[in-house]
């Protein structure tokens, strides 16, 4: 299984010398892929330190040559790199700029590619599938690239896309890592735990899942990890923010905006239920809830106290809830 893994591992690091030669030395590589990154800011310093590539639009380009140089067809199957249909076979990405996942080591785990233009039949991005070597629940985007300035920092950026991890370390930023549009997992925080404790989740402004993204963080919490959450103004992500701004007054922005979780949320819900006595029941026990998860008894007892004056009810009815779920959690 070891040898499997490593055959995986090499015809996805072949990928991705090929991807990156046909991104720089192509005509089609360079006036589509690279003028591609290069339009949304991308330096080559920035799309090389990332191993950024191009997947030619033909069907069989990769594959062609792969089989050539003496890969063989199961571990290119199995990398999910070849679609093998019958006795045909084909490349999974076609005419895509491609994202490399590296694990925490640097090896090459997968695939991100992402479409160009505006085909709204095809998905935007496409991934590798689940193999031996990529689990995308245990895969951070970035965390190679970010591991040390994470430690340094104390503190990781947690983003949704490649572009956003991208643009905020090309800005100056390094300690950020995305989760890839999946939910966060479990393993996924451990990876970032054993690093620092403290995470800032940063959303993006068109946020349309922001209420359902902040029940994953109760996970967070649950680890014991600080949390503090940040949103950018309406239609910007962190890539197009951090594009439009130098360091400092990204490094600012984050300063002013980052706010306490439990803060956050609360103030949030409050905000939704207004002046529905019902909802602000839902409201109450919801936000009791992420508190819940929170092991140190002692944040657990200030956080009720703050909550309290911002959901405007008292601390006596905040324990009770808190008492009544550990009950139930622990029955
Ligand atoms: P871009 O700026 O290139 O349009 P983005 O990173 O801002 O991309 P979002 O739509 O915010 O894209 O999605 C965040 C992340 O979710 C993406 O980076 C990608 O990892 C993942 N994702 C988005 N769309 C898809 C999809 N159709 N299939 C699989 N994963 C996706
Ligand atoms: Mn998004
Ligand atoms: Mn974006
Ligand atoms: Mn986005």
């Amino acid at each position: 299984e070891a040898n499997e893994r490593e055959s995986l591992y090499l015809v996805n690091e072949f990928a991705n010398t090929y991807f990156q030669k046909i991104l720089h030395k192509t005509d089609q590589g360079k006036s589509i892929g690279l003028s591609y990154f290069k339009e949304r800011g991308f330096t080559v310093d920035t799309i090389k330190a990332f191993n950024l590539g191009y997947s030619l639009d033909e069907w069989q380009g990769f594959t062609d040559e792969a089989l050539k140089k003496g890969y063989q067809i199961q571990f290119l199957e199995k990398t999910g790199l070849t679609i093998v249909k019958e006795d045909k076979r084909f490349d999974r990405f076609k005419g895509r700029v491609m994202f490399p996942i590296h694990s925490m080591s640097g090896r090459i785990l997968g695939f991100g590619g992402r479409i160009l233009g505006a085909d709204k039949k095809a998905a935007k991005y496409m991934n590798s599938p689940e193999s031996e070597v990529y689990h995308k629940s245990k895969i951070l985007y970035g965390l190679f690239h970010a591991k040390q300035a994470i430690a340094k920092e104390d503190n990781c950026y947690l983003v949704e896309g490649y572009t956003d991890v991208i643009q905020f370390y090309q800005t100056g930023i390094k300690n950020v890592v995305a989760s890839s549009g999946t939910a966060l997992s479990p393993e996924q925080i451990r990876l970032i735990n054993r690093l620092t404790k403290n995470i800032t989740v940063l959303f993006d402004g068109d946020a349309a899942g922001l209420r359902a993204s902040l029940r994953g963080i109760d996970l967070i919490l649950e680890q014991g990890m600080n949390v503090k959450v940040c949103t950018f103004p309406k239609g910007d992500d962190p890539d197009s923010f951090a594009r439009q701004n130098t360091v400092e007054e990204l490094t600012e922005y984050l300063e002013e905006n980052a706010k306490d979780f439990i803060q956050f949320k609360a103030s949030l819900l409050v905000e939704d239920a207004k002046n529905d006595p019902i909802k602000k029941a839902d409201t109450i026990r919801e936000i009791v809830n992420s508190i819940a998860k929170i092991p140190d008894p002692i944040k657990r007892e200030i956080y009720i106290r703050e909550c309290s004056n911002i959901m405007d009810i008292s601390e006596q009815v905040l324990f009770t809830t808190l008492a009544q779920i550990n009950k139930k959690g622990s029955q």
